[in-house]
């Protein structure tokens, strides 16, 4: 069977930036289960995995852009201190802020007296990937794991969750298994991800958040 829009496909995979140094690895864990199509993935790798079948593997260089993205200076904005209301920030620190583009998680980059400057930008954002995958399985998803726009696991409905960095990773809530609720738990990647594409997650769920 070939991985198409809304397989269920089991991957090992690893990923390293352009100086070699591995980012994320399924080495030593579970492969990745995911819903293909449904933004799990790096649009780049997502791509690429169209038409591929079980047992197949490959290298794939992935730029920034159809990674985790460009790296946008205007996302870097400074705030008033006064703002954070007597919290303690420190450089470093991240927190999800209310934006424009809805929910972002975002970096402390430098703290002043009078100002707090932060970074929304993806900790990846203008770094260019390299993906080495093996496909181990692809199977049709079922009916349900269309609706709720994610995997479900044999027995646990929270298997197939974890593990996601092969995409958006850092965005899934692992609280979504619990609510039912299609994207219910997924972060600023996805949710942003659905609102651009018709068959995203949502597409045929009917779960009536988009
Ligand atoms: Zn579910």
């Amino acid at each position: 069977m070939k991985v198409s829009h809304l397989s269920v496909v089991t991957l090992d995979y690893s990923v390293s930036d352009e100086s070699g140094d591995v980012l994320d690895s399924t080495e030593g864990r579970e492969p990745l289960v995911y819903l293909h199509g449904a933004g799990f993935l790096v649009p780049g790798l997502e791509k690429a995995l169209y038409d591929r079948e079980i047992g197949d593997s490959f290298e794939l260089d992935v730029a920034a852009a159809e990674a985790y993205g460009e790296y946008e200076d205007d996302l870097v904005q400074s705030v008033p201190g006064e703002l954070f209301d007597g919290m303690e920030v420190a450089e470093g620190d991240t927190f999800v802020a209310d934006t424009d583009d809805g929910h972002r998680p975002v970096t402390v980059v430098e703290v002043t007296e009078d100002f707090v400057k932060v970074d929304a930008n993806h900790p990846l954002a203008g770094v260019n990937l390299h993906f080495s995958v093996a496909v181990r399985d692809v199977r049709a998803a079922t009916a349900e794991e269309i609706a709720h726009g994610h995997v479900h696991g044999a027995d646990d409905h929270h298997h197939g969750h974890e593990g996601c960095c092969g995409g958006h990773g850092h965005a899934h809530d692992h609280d979504h298994g619990d609510d039912h609720e299609c994207c219910g738990g997924h972060g600023h990647d996805h949710d942003h991800d659905h609102a651009e594409k018709a068959d995203g997650c949502c597409g045929g769920g009917g779960c009536g958040r988009h």
